[in-house]
This record gives C-alpha cells, structure tokens and sequence, in this order.
C-alpha cells in the first residue's frame, strides 16, 4: 500500500476511498449518500453547491 490520498473529500473532509475529479476528491460514504439523498433533503442544497466547486478553477 503506498497511494494515501492526500486531498480531503470535498464534502466531509475525510480521506477515504472513493472518486477523484479533476484533483477533487469525494469519498465513497459521501458518494452513496449524494446517490440516496431525495432533492427536498436539507444537505441536498450543500452537497450540490461543493459539488460545483469541482467543476470551477
Ligand atoms: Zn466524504
């Protein structure tokens, strides 16, 4: 083992596994929970607004 990913999950700030884009990562927790979470749900809003940040620079 000897990738440790450095760069934080853009959403919990964690550094697990998961999706990276663009040099942005996002973990695969908050990849399930952006799956399942309904739009009416009150972090839908948050998720999607970090979620724009990976496509800006
Ligand atoms: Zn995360």
């Amino acid at each position: 083992m000897g990738t440790i990913q450095a760069v934080p999950c853009l959403i919990c700030g964690g550094q697990g596994p998961g999706l990276d884009i663009r040099g942005r990562h996002i973990c695969g927790s908050c990849e399930q929970v952006l799956l399942h979470l309904p739009q009416d749900h009150a972090a839908y809003e948050y998720c999607k607004e970090r979620i724009k940040l990976i496509w800006m620079d």
